[in-house]
């Protein structure tokens, strides 16, 4: 995919879905930000992954809700290495509640995280891309609750939402830059935020008959940050095994 020295940013690359797009870019000759929102065990056996293949990597963490700590990982990937190619807003947080009983604060933290972040962390590296005079990618993880509705999870689909209409006006701007921005619509992915007991729940919905893996988002990222979709901006696109096909979708037997 020719992205040998390609500098990229996997924000949550400490688990799940991250975890897999930072192995994957790392393989293909990226350097790596491994980030997570503080320092685990499973950030930093991520981050080991990686540097086995991508020894120049670094690990880095920021609480995405803290928009001083976004500014202090951005000043140390400036000083590290002078710019970035790749970000791949990937981060996010569920926390669902009934609609009735959804607190100020958890609406707040979800917005904050999943999309005030990815938009911060988007000015952050494109004022970057823009300066080197290289072009860039920005990807954002997104989720088919963008646009369909799931009981409990207002807040969450309200910034997913948000996130694909941030993705089209980000692609707008930095056209002209050479900066392609695109989102991944995402469906169930094995991970920790659906859980194995919840993964059979989906499965009558999903045409394909199964649960998405992480390394299927993995290989769209790695096609998305190449130069081989220079064209294509302010795309979304849906990797859900056919959930979101239609009412059919949903029924067997029709
Ligand atoms: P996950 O396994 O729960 O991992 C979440 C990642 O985000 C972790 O690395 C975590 O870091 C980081 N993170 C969470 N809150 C943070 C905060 N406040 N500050 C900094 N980092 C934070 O999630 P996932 O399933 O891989 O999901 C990844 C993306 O795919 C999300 O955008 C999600 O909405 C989207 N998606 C997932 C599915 C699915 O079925 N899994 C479906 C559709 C869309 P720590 O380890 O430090 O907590």
């Amino acid at each position: 995919m020719e992205l040998k020295g390609k500098i990229a940013l996997v924000t949550g690359s400490s688990r799940g879905i991250g975890k897999a797009i930072a192995g994957e870019l790392a393989s293909e000759g990226c350097t790596l930000i491994v980030h997570g929102s503080r320092e685990t065990d499973a950030l930093c056996s991520s981050f080991e992954e990686v540097k086995k293949v991508s020894p120049e990597s670094i690990m880095t963490t920021a609480e995405l809700s803290k928009p001083v700590d976004i500014d202090k990982m951005f000043s140390q990937i400036k000083e590290t290495f002078g710019g970035l190619d790749i970000l791949v807003n990937n981060a996010a947080i569920q926390n669902p509640s009934p609609v009735l009983e959804l607190k100020q604060e958890d609406w707040d933290r979800v917005l904050s995280v999943n999309l005030k972040a990815p938009f911060l962390c988007a000015q952050h590296a494109g004022r970057l891309m823009c300066a080197k005079k290289a072009g860039g990618k920005i990807i954002n993880i997104s989720s088919v609750h963008a646009y369909d509705a799931r009981r409990n999870y207002a807040h969450y689909s309200s910034a997913k939402g948000a996130l694909e209409t941030l993705t089209k006006s980000l692609a707008l701007e930095l056209a002209e830059f050479n900066i392609q921005v695109n989102s991944i619509v995402a469906g169930a992915i094995a991970t920790e935020l659906t859980p194995t007991d919840r993964q059979d729940k989906f499965l009558i919905s999903i045409p394909a008959g199964r649960i998405g893996t992480t390394e299927e988002i993995a290989h769209l990222v790695t096609f998305l940050s190449s130069n081989k979709c220079d064209y294509l901006t302010g795309a979304s696109i849906t990797v859900d095994g056919g959930l979101t096909l239609g009412f059919c979708a949903s029924r067997p037997d029709l």
